[in-house]
């Protein structure tokens, strides 16, 4: 087991952009003053979107790719010049990479074979971890005739069973269908309770990084964003890239201007007649004819049957997804879209009213994208 540590890590590739991701210039960075501490036996999700730097970072960690600039280190050992096969790590890619003419189980022992561990513990080592992927029923058996979901816990099975120090996971589950990664999640999971190993997951599934993480790392071109509990990315997000990101369905982000109503203030939305009260808890960091963009999940709009009133607005789409149902009301041109578990049904057009749950509005600055955080923060 180890604690891994990142410190003020740059990557920049002098070749240029590769793939679709063009957009960044060659001298760009593609890992931007990366500092995060992965602690011993914790279970670390790297999230974001194509091109931010995630599989960059984890190359990086695991010695494939060189650090143009910062640290790394595992324990007290400075890692950046250590060579891959010295910095005891497991490593399992989104690609199998098994050798197809090898069983399932030489395939486990392959490594052990070249470094010359006797039998005895090789079976031993085999042993353990067979059963914990679910791949002991498949030891015989050759690559070429498994399925993609034993493959992958062929896979992930290999990369732990020399009890790597730090287990690296890069999209290991992106190629399967919903079910099946859904399956191998749990037992990554189960698995990860098991050997308490220090894993990182790259993912650019937020439920996956969701459901498997201690804590996640957001990144967005080569920068972090964010590094928390899956909780606190969920409740209480740094900037609207995460408050967008995280959540399904994401939450909603509406232009709106702050006017003066009463003691207080309202949020009014171009276009539309709505006007929703500020949640007093923003009066101290709000004034009048404010732009800001109010974040609200859908779970936190609500919508009942009505005409009357500021909140009264056409519903859009209804869509009744059996354990949930969804609508979305037209705000100006904006679509605003809820979710509800009630048994309810709405038509295209019908007038319905619609208020927030206000103490968990998030507000941000639309300029910056930073949250403008209230004095009294819901929790
Ligand atoms: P994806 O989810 O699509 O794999 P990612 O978040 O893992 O994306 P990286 O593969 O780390 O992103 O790429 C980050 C940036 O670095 C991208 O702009 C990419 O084009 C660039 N990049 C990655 N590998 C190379 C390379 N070998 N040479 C030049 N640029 C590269």
């Amino acid at each position: 087991m180890a604690q891994l540590v990142l410190s003020n890590v740059y990557k920049r590739y002098d070749d240029g952009p590769k793939g679709l991701f063009r957009k960044r210039k060659v001298h760009d960075y593609a890992v931007n003053n990366l500092s995060f501490t992965c602690e011993d036996g914790e279970f670390i999700g790297i999230l974001g979107p194509s091109g931010c730097g995630k599989s960059t970072t984890l190359r990086m960690i695991a010695g494939l790719e060189e650090i143009t600039e910062g640290d790394m280190y595992i324990g007290d050992i400075r890692i950046n010049e250590l060579p891959p096969k010295d910095r005891n790590i497991g490593l399992a890619f989104e690609d199998y990479a098994l050798y197809p003419p090898l069983s399932v189980y030489e395939n486990l022992a392959f490594n052990m074979r070249a470094k010359k561990i006797p039998e005895d513990k090789i079976q031993e080592a085999v042993s353990y971890v067979a059963p914990l992927l679910k791949v002991d029923d498949l030891l015989d058996m050759k690559p070429p005739a498994l399925s993609g979901g034993q493959k992958q816990r062929v896979n992930i099975a290999r990369a732990i069973v020399r009890r790597p120090g730090l287990l690296l996971l890069d999209e290991p589950l992106s190629h399967l269908d919903g079910k099946m990664r859904q399956t191998l999640r749990q037992e990554i999971k189960r698995m990860h309770h098991e050997i308490k190993c220090t894993t990182i997951i790259v993912t650019h599934d937020q439920m996956e990084a969701m459901s498997l993480a201690d804590r996640i790392v957001i990144m967005k071109d080569g920068v972090l964003q964010q590094m928390g509990t899956p909780l606190e990315v969920y409740d209480d997000p740094a900037n609207e890239f995460v408050a967008g990101f995280i959540g399904e369905p994401p939450m909603n982000l509406l232009p709106a201007t702050i006017v003066g109503a009463g003691d207080g203030f309202e949020f009014a939305f171009e276009g539309s007649p709505l006007r929703v009260a500020v949640p007093e808890k923003y009066n101290p960091v709000v004034e009048n004819n404010m732009q800001v963009t109010l974040g609200v999940r859908p779970v936190d709009v609500l919508i009942q049957p009505g005409t009357e009133g500021s909140g009264a607005v056409p519903v859009a789409v209804y869509e009744n997804l059996g354990d949930e149902r969804r609508i979305s009301v037209r705000i100006g041109d904006t679509l605003l879209n809820t979710t509800t578990a009630e048994d309810v049904s709405y038509h295209h057009g019908q007038i319905v009213r619609l208020s927030f749950h206000a103490e968990r509005t998030h507000l941000f600055d639309p300029k910056t994208g930073n949250r403008i955080r209230s004095n009294v923060e819901w929790r």
